[in-house]
């Protein structure tokens, strides 16, 4: 039996978009799928838009190992395309004398993982650098920077399409069932639709492991569960004093309190970590209070009435609060003896910087060469 298409990516976000360009540069036909009405809705839109040097995740872990090799990939597909984006460096700072040894730990990791520009400052090199910062000493990446996210999806999908990809949208997927070596799919919405395909891509981010659920997996090994982590952002009034990107010391759930920067120069902050139950985008002003208090611990002059509710992301985990964090799951057949079939799972931070690396992974995981 042949099917209706030979590709279908599910979820138009910028690792779905990302995938289908791959595969429809490499000649496969594709049809990206996508619950919303348009591209990029979900986390796609609702992150710290920093393109990350690699510094933070274990060493050989998938994060660290596409996280460098995504980030550049992503400044020379910037490049080509013309894609706005900006290498404004980073510092990261240790605000107490007690963060000291952890901030030479994260060095070490970063010359682990590759991150070779990284360097160690003083207190006083730092503070040259930004005047209005407070710390007792900081990394400077000169390799991280920021992105216009929006801009580079819409490239991505612009490629996609001129290598035949098409798109549906306000179409979810509902159901599946593998037979034959072939998908069938049915599709809800104001139309619901019905196809088979050879191969599927669950790119639906925090609705990924359910996506999952609908298709077979190897009994031994447990199916992976969503877990959400919600941050907030907060956005300064007036034009930032920072140049850089400034991050805390990470937490256990997420980097920090951070200030970012957008392409215009506006700062903001943020994200907070909180665990909720389900997918909700509502901003709670009253945490505001959290951030003047985390935020002056690098920059004591904020002043009061000088932060706005912007926005809020939510993180699609796969491990709960109390477990240690998970590496990003690439799940192709050898997760669940189905070839043709890719899971993307836990595709957090830093999945914007690694959005081409991991389309890369994801084709040789289609191909079994993984
Ligand atoms: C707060 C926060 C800050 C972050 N900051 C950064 C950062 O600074 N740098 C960085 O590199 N990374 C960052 N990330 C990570 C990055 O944003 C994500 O890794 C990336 O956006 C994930 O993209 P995605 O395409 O997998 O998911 P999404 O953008 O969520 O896209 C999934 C798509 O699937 C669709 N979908 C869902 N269910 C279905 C269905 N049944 N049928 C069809 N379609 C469906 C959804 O509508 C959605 O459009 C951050 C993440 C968060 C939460």
């Amino acid at each position: 039996m042949s099917a209706d298409i030979d590709c279908v990516v599910v979820g138009a976000g910028v690792i779905g978009l990302a995938i289908a360009r791959e595969l429809a540069l490499t000649g496969r036909d594709v049809l990206v799928i996508e619950a919303e009405g348009q591209i990029g809705t979900a986390t796609s839109s609702r992150n710290s838009e920093v393109i990350h040097a690699g510094l933070y995740y274990p060493k050989e872990s998938a994060k660290a190992q596409l996280c460098v090799s995504g980030r550049e990939a992503l400044y020379y597909y910037c490049d080509a395309y013309g894609v706005p984006y900006k290498k404004t460096g980073k510092l990261i700072v240790a605000t107490h004398h007690a963060q000291l040894e952890a901030l030479q730990a994260l060095y070490r990791k970063a010359l682990a993982n590759g991150v070779t520009d990284i360097q160690h400052l003083s207190a006083q090199e730092a503070m040259a650098l930004e005047p209005e910062l407070k710390c007792e000493a900081a990394l400077l990446s000169p390799s991280t920077g920021i992105i216009d996210s929006h801009a580079l999806m819409l490239s991505l999908q612009g490629q996609a399409e001129q290598a035949g990809s098409q798109f549906v949208f306000r179409t979810p997927l509902n159901k599946a069932e593998y037979t034959d070596s072939i998908f069938h799919l049915k599709f809800g919405g104001a139309d619901p639709m019905s196809l088979t395909a050879r191969c599927v891509v669950n790119a639906a981010g925090l609705a990924a492991p359910h996506i999952a659920s609908l298709f077979p997996w190897h009994a031994e090994s447990p199916r992976p569960v969503a877990y959400y982590c919600k941050g907030h952002y907060f956005a300064l009034a007036g034009r930032s004093p920072f140049s850089h990107l400034i991050y805390p010391m990470p937490d256990e759930a997420g980097l920090g309190v951070h200030l970012t920067l957008d392409m215009g120069g506006q700062a903001r902050f943020g994200p907070d970590t909180e665990w909720v139950e389900s997918i909700n985008y509502d901003i709670d002003p009253t945490r505001v209070e959290r951030f003047y208090q985390a935020v002056r611990q690098y920059w004591p002059n904020l002043s009061d009435d000088s932060l706005a509710p912007a926005y809020t992301g939510i993180r699609p985990k796969i491990v709960g609060p109390s477990e240690p964090p998970a590496d990003f799951l690439i799940a192709g057949p050898s997760w669940h003896g189905v070839p043709g079939l890719v899971h993307l799972l836990g595709i957090e931070s830093p999945g914007l910087t690694a959005c081409l690396a991991i389309a890369q992974r994801c084709r040789l995981a289609l191909e079994h060469l993984d």
